[in-house]
């Protein structure tokens, strides 16, 4: 009997299998290499990546400007704690302040941290600033929504995959259809603080709400006393074309929530951005985070906001955009039931296979894409990718369906 040699990919997934927790189910790709829109696996095959990180490689993999910057702050200083000042602290927030028309900046590192932050920020407004009664605060929260993974954010969901058996939950969540302005104005009482949304449902399968929707909660809110919280995690930064999502209904929310390409695929970074008078509600002791504003994510934090400057990025999203949504309209009804695109950003439902196995051939013909909720794929391409590598990819995409 011939024993074959096992392959270092076979070796890696054996290993990953044994030692690392199951709570993902990766598609059986090893990457070991990255550059621009590619990953370069451990066999030395080539895959173009439709994900980017789910958003938090907007830029692509080691961005030239990114690593540059990382390189150079590596050498200078890595980690104060916020005990004390760091050089780049105050700049950063600064910059990112003035991106999003805002004025203070309170920093984190992931996504649900800052999303935590966030209905921390609106509840403490709430008690001191509108005067709810203690205990009192609830948040209207949407349906489908994802705000990341802490017992609080999975506590208001309404995926039983992401929430059963994490109870006991957090009370202070009232959950309204997305897309329904009428349904958010009829939750809000006096005791509301505040609305937390993403303005484009990523996770859902990149759902985009009926126009109007944004703006009608903005006038709710501004109307009604309540906080409009916009989780920008993933529709931010350049992805739909716009700097924000809420950009394209000319909305401005009282808070912001960003992270993933904020840290430009090198560091975790997030950050909650609002007005001074809202975000003077946290004082010294009341809320922090060790690594939250550390120099080394505050210099790529703000070689990404000098990118996202240039505007370069988002004229990408956009003008690729359209080729994406194009040819998606251009499939065959037969495999595809329907698809929702926004920039470089797209869930398309499949028929008669699951996404899964969509994106199981789609590995196999060198295109890296995620499935989400069963029957959907979702597509996030760097806003690096160029239009002749889109244009593959989704010829790939379209033989793997009519396989
Ligand atoms: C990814 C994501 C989060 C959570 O971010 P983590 O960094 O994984 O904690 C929150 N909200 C949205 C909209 C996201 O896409």
């Amino acid at each position: 009997m011939v024993i074959s040699e096992i392959s270092r990919t076979d070796a890696q997934i054996a290993e990953t299998e044994a030692t690392v927790a199951h709570n993902y189910a990766p598609l059986p790709v090893v990457i070991e290499r990255g550059e621009g829109a590619w990953g370069t696996d451990v066999e030395g095959r080539r895959y173009l990546d439709l994900l980017a990180a789910y958003s938090a490689l907007n830029f692509g993999h080691r961005h030239p400007r990114l690593v540059a910057a990382a390189h150079s702050q590596l050498d200078q200083l890595t980690l104060t704690s916020r005990a004390f000042h760091n050089d780049l602290l105050g700049t950063f927030a600064a910059e990112l302040a003035s991106l999003c028309g805002m004025d203070v900046v309170l920093p984190m590192n992931t996504g649900a941290e800052a999303v935590e932050t966030a209905i921390k920020l609106a509840r403490k407004w709430g008690y001191e600033r509108k005067g709810v009664p203690a205990d009192r605060a609830t948040i209207v929260v949407m349906g489908g929504n994802f705000h990341g993974r802490t017992t609080t954010i999975v506590s208001f969901s309404d995926d039983p995959v992401a929430r059963d058996g994490f109870g006991p939950f957090t009370p202070g969540f009232l959950r309204v259809p997305f897309g329904d302005a009428a349904a958010v104005e009829a939750a809000i009482d006096d005791d509301t603080v505040a609305v937390l949304l993403e303005p484009i449902q990523g996770e859902a399968g990149v759902i985009i709400p009926p126009d109007g929707f944004l703006r009608e909660v903005r006038r709710v809110c501004s109307e009604r006393d309540v906080l409009m919280l916009a989780d920008e995690i993933q529709s931010g930064l350049g992805r739909t074309g716009r700097t924000f999502a809420c950009d394209h209904e000319a909305v401005v929310p009282d808070v912001y929530i960003l992270g993933k390409a904020l840290g430009g695929g090198i560091v975790p970074l997030s950050a909650v951005v609002a007005r001074r008078e809202m975000m003077e509600v946290f004082q010294p002791g009341v809320h922090g985070s060790t690594f939250g504003g550390n120099p080394l994510a505050c210099a790529v934090g703000l070689e990404v906001i000098a990118m996202l400057r240039t505007g370069e990025f988002q004229a990408r999203a956009a003008a690729l955009g359209v080729v994406l949504a194009d040819t998606l309209a251009s499939f065959s009804d037969a495999r595809v039931s329907g698809f929702r695109a926004r920039g470089l950003w797209a869930g398309i439902d499949v028929v008669g296979r699951t996404g899964r196995e969509v994106c199981e051939g789609l590995a196999r013909r060198g295109v890296l894409a995620k499935d989400t909720h069963g029957a959907t794929i979702r597509l996030a391409p760097p806003l690096v990718i160029e239009r002749h590598e889109l244009e593959w990819a989704l010829e790939q995409l379209r033989d793997e369906l009519a396989a």
